[in-house]
């Protein structure tokens, strides 16, 4: 396994949000987080990108224990940052965002490269490479976030919430996009309230509630189970 998470508890406080939740992601898939508001998907992905310590349990990455790693040493471990909101510097053009990606690396042609692979994934983005962050629209807002953890070149990418807010053509997009990245080689955690779309691209996802995993399954059994139909996919 890639990333593995054994019961893992996290605080706010004196509030609980993670009840010991325990996932494993393995190299080359698509697993995706599902869940209601408050359910915990984001702060299981603060959990792994280090951003918030836990309280108990273990988090292994990569054949190593990083429970107590630093975040900024797990993404120099190919832990890619989840960005909180989309998390762009808004000050800074689309090319400085996707530079700032790269920030851990020093192979001068490795990131090169990618930046084109990221301008061919996103067009837009080449189009906009001189334009600051905080002028684009949502949507490119968006993509330069997943842009920008791409640009990390992650072993695992972490993507919370990647359709928040776009239109229905650019939610396709968007998780086309994701797909494709997947192809390439990057594994990838993936938070959505768009359930139906992460199920079906998902090869795995668990259910979270109230801090609790209480159903995991691979995409296509979720996408056909009447419980989650019922509460995630409004499916009466
Ligand atoms: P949503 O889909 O609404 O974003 P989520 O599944 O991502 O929900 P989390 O953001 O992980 O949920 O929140 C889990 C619980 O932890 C919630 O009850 C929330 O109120 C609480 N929480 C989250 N962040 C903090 C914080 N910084 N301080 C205190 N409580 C927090």
């Amino acid at each position: 396994m890639l990333l593995e998470l054994e019961d893992i508890s996290l605080l706010y406080g004196r509030i609980q949000a993670l009840h010991g939740i325990s996932l494993s992601v393995a190299e080359g898939e698509v697993v995706a987080l599902i869940g209601g508001n408050g359910a915990g998907k984001t702060t299981t992905m603060r959990a792994i990108s280090g951003i918030r310590p836990v309280s108990a349990g273990r988090i292994r990455f990569d054949g190593q224990d990083i429970t107590k790693l630093r975040a900024d040493l797990r993404v120099v471990r190919g832990v890619s940052q989840s960005p909180e909101g989309r998390g762009i510097f808004p000050g800074m053009t689309v090319l400085e965002n996707l530079e700032m990606g790269a920030y851990t690396r020093r192979d001068k042609a490795g990131i090169a490269a990618d930046l084109r692979r990221v301008f061919e994934l996103f067009p837009r983005l080449e189009e906009r490479r001189r334009q600051s962050g905080g002028t684009l629209s949502g949507g490119e807002q968006q993509m330069l976030a997943v842009g920008r953890a791409l640009m990390s070149r992650p072993k695992l990418m972490l993507l919370d919430e990647p359709s928040m807010g776009l239109a229905p053509m650019l939610i396709q997009q968007i998780f086309q996009i994701i797909t494709e990245i997947n192809e390439q080689g990057t594994t990838i955690l993936l938070v959505e309230q768009n359930a139906q779309q992460a199920l079906s691209r998902a090869h795995r996802a668990y259910v979270l509630e109230t801090g609790r995993i209480v159903k995991a399954g691979t995409g296509e059994e979720l996408l056909h189970d009447a419980a989650v139909q019922e509460a995630y996919l409004g499916v009466a």
